[in-house]
């Protein structure tokens, strides 16, 4: 029987297949993109032997990431969420520390801060980036932060840790700002901002230490990867050595003076992510063009619209967002789009909602984010698509 979420759910599957020139496969959310020296990278690893933490990839991807973040140095790891919790350490994250986040996210960025034995504490966002919102932020940290502890819980609060959301960049100027007013350092996760910057400035740029991810489903892909990124030369030292067991340079001995970590990216993924970043700057015009297409064929859709980035943000376009206007039944339309082949997927649950951190300290007022959770249809977003 066609009711109204059925109407609603063909026309979104309609625009979203004229937008991304797909009659009629069936189109996931992000999958990768090899149009490049993958294979052939991959295959030098094997031929040279060098498949694990030795060879020549590693160090030119990271070069690779330096020069696409604009950033000074970065430490390729094995996948975001340990680079985010090194960052955290690398920040002076101690055990039983409060870390602000926003409760919008994917659940990595509470992880990671809990592998480091602190505690996320959740902010609410705001509609234009998407991001941790600034002013509530501030009221917040006015009302309860005092001599750098939390007043209503006794803990330290050690850091700010901003998400750039699908690629877009948080308000950073106030954000920092705010961080600045409270002697707060800002770790950024910048796990799908690759690429993307604010003006001039570059995600990752903003913050002590930021984090990216090379996961399967971002943009640049290494199987599974991440890297800790920084202008900061002991930090990045620092991770260097404790994501490699914390071992001293010498010939033949094994000498190691911390517990370290065995976390360093293997080359065989590293070679993947070199062949992968030749073809970064293609990979974003192509996601600008697939966000073009998307808000011309949404463009009289009268029940929502793309989210569309402030004029100053170049927003990489990892996940291109539908936001309707009024309160559908989701999980109808979802299971809708997937039965004609669209796996359009959900904002991710809220972080405060999910079971390990519902007990979790967080601001009373969430009500931007409950809003946008029950309204984001993210569509089919996959760097191939749209030609
Ligand atoms: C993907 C992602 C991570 C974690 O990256 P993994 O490589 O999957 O561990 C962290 N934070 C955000 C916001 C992400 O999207």
């Amino acid at each position: 029987m066609l009711n109204d979420t059925n109407i609603l759910s063909m026309d979104i599957a309609n625009r979203t297949r004229l937008a991304i020139k797909r009659i009629d496969d069936v189109v996931g959310l992000h999958e990768p993109f090899f149009m490049g020296n993958e294979k052939t990278y991959l295959n030098q690893c094997i031929d040279e032997g060098f498949v694990s933490y030795l060879g020549r990839f590693v160090g030119e991807f990271e070069k690779k990431i330096c020069h696409a973040m604009q950033c000074k140095y970065a430490v390729a790891v094995s996948n975001g969420t340990v680079a985010l919790q090194m960052a955290c350490l690398a920040a002076g994250v101690k055990p039983n520390d409060e870390i602000l986040m926003p409760t919008m996210s994917f659940i990595a960025s509470a992880n990671a801060v809990s592998h480091v034995g602190a505690i996320p504490h959740f902010i609410d966002s705001e509609p234009d980036n998407l991001g941790i919102d600034p002013q509530k932020l501030r009221q917040y940290l006015k009302k309860i932060y005092v001599h750098g502890k939390n007043k209503q819980t006794g803990r330290n609060i050690s850091a700010i840790m901003p998400v750039h959301i699908w690629g877009c960049p948080s308000k950073m100027t106030e954000i920092c700002a705010v961080a600045e007013e409270f002697n707060l350092p800002i770790i950024e996760d910048s796990a799908e901002a690759i690429g993307a910057r604010l003006d001039r400035e570059y995600c990752g740029s903003f913050g002590k230490v930021s984090a990216l991810s090379f996961n399967g489903n971002k943009i640049i892909t290494t199987g599974g990867g991440g890297a800790v990124i920084t202008n900061d030369e002991k930090i990045y030292n620092w991770v260097r050595h404790i994501t490699t067991t914390a071992k001293l340079p010498h010939k033949w001995h094994f000498i190691h003076d911390k517990i370290g970590y065995n976390h360093r990216m293997p080359n065989i993924n590293a070679a993947m992510g070199v062949a992968q970043m030749e073809n970064l700057s293609l990979y974003l015009i192509r996601k600008q063009n697939l966000f073009a297409s998307y808000k011309l064929k949404f463009a009289e859709f009268q029940y929502g619209r793309i989210f569309e980035p402030p004029a100053d943000c170049y927003s990489n376009h990892w996940l291109i967002g539908l936001i309707l206007h009024n309160y559908y039944p989701l999980d109808d339309i979802f299971h809708q789009l997937d039965e004609m082949g669209i796996k359009a997927r959900p904002l991710w649950g809220l972080l405060h909602q999910q079971e390990p951190y519902k007990n979790h300290p967080r601001c009373d007022d969430l009500s931007c984010a409950i809003d946008l959770s029950k309204r984001v249809i993210n569509l089919p977003s996959s760097v191939f698509l749209g030609t």
